[in-house]
């Protein structure tokens, strides 16, 4: 993720990664208590542009007023200061983690001090380009009334650790939970669609992360005239669908092609999955002139 030349930018400076300090005494450590981002920055024939970087932003800042940590910090700022980052790393087509972590502090109070770093890195695809063999996990998804699911937590990522864990155990390449009333929730770091009969469904927010890439998904189906519905959806449905995929902003989107034992009938490059993939790509390209695209 970085070598010796690699800068970081931290409270309001540009170090070294390798010289950069953090306090071992922390909740965010100890306890799980951070706020993050996953952003991608992508090399369109404009020039490097951070794809809805204003969006990730926002839900950090909503991350850390959910959970009561304090956010001193203006975003108009951080964008510039991102955007400086990837310049500093000579990064064109990067991946960019900013994280919100505490002060030294071992209660169980929200922190009144926090620190914010932001790093960036070369990532290809994060769950490749191949449709992936996905498992049903036995594990849940935080549910809504232990946790804030909408916040981006560090520690609801040790969930999402056990889930791929296991898949990968059982020879599956990614995880899907399901909520606390055992419909479809969402991925370990992706949400998800579903195809059926020439329309697309996902889960209704309330019991997942509301995605970004989820939201930028929705808004294509409207430009491209695709019926969206947005609903519980149980795991008979998903299995007795035509096609599904996962979405995210570093998994992009991904097709599925196997859940459990069951093989979705429809090939790929009929789906509307395909169609919403390169979408998306020659959205996150600025390539938008999709009556030439598709
Ligand atoms: N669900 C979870 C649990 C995630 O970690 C992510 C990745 N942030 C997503 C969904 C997709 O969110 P986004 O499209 O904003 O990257």
């Amino acid at each position: 993720y970085y070598d010796s030349q690699t800068v970081i930018y931290l409270n309001g400076q540009f170090v070294k990664a390798a010289d950069a300090k953090t306090d071992l005494y922390g909740q965010s450590l100890h306890y799980g208590l951070a706020a993050f981002e996953g952003i991608r920055a992508y090399k369109t024939h404009n020039a490097t542009r951070i794809f809805k970087i204003a969006a990730h932003f926002e839900r950090l800042k909503k991350s850390c007023e959910l959970v009561g940590m304090p956010y001193p910090w203006d975003n108009k700022e951080l964008i510039k200061k991102t955007y400086r980052l990837l310049e500093k790393n000579n990064l064109k087509d990067a991946y960019i983690r900013p994280i919100v972590y505490s002060d030294p502090n071992m209660t169980l109070i929200a922190p009144s001090k926090v620190n914010i770093m932001i790093c960036a890195w070369e990532w290809g695809a994060y769950l490749g380009d191949k449709q992936l063999k996905v498992c049903i996990s036995p594990f849940q998804r935080p549910n809504p009334k232990s946790t804030f699911v909408e916040a981006k937590i560090s520690g609801h990522y040790v969930n999402s650790i056990l889930a791929t864990t296991d898949a990968k155990k059982r020879g599956f390449d990614e995880a899907l939970l399901l909520d606390m009333n055992e419909n479809i929730a969402e991925g370990s770091g992706a949400n998800i669609f579903i195809e059926k009969d020439g329309k697309l469904y996902t889960p209704a927010l309330g019991n997942i992360l509301a995605g970004i890439t989820r939201a930028t998904v929705i808004e294509l189906c409207k430009m491209l005239d695709v019926e969206i519905i947005e609903k519980n959806i149980s795991v008979a449905e998903l299995k007795n669908a035509d096609s599904a995929f996962f979405c995210g902003t570093a998994a992009e989107i991904i097709g599925i092609h196997t859940i459990d034992e069951v093989v979705y009938r429809q090939r790929w490059g009929d789906s509307i999955g395909y169609i919403i993939q390169r979408a998306y790509k020659n959205l996150v390209l600025e390539k938008v002139n999709y009556e030439v695209i598709i």
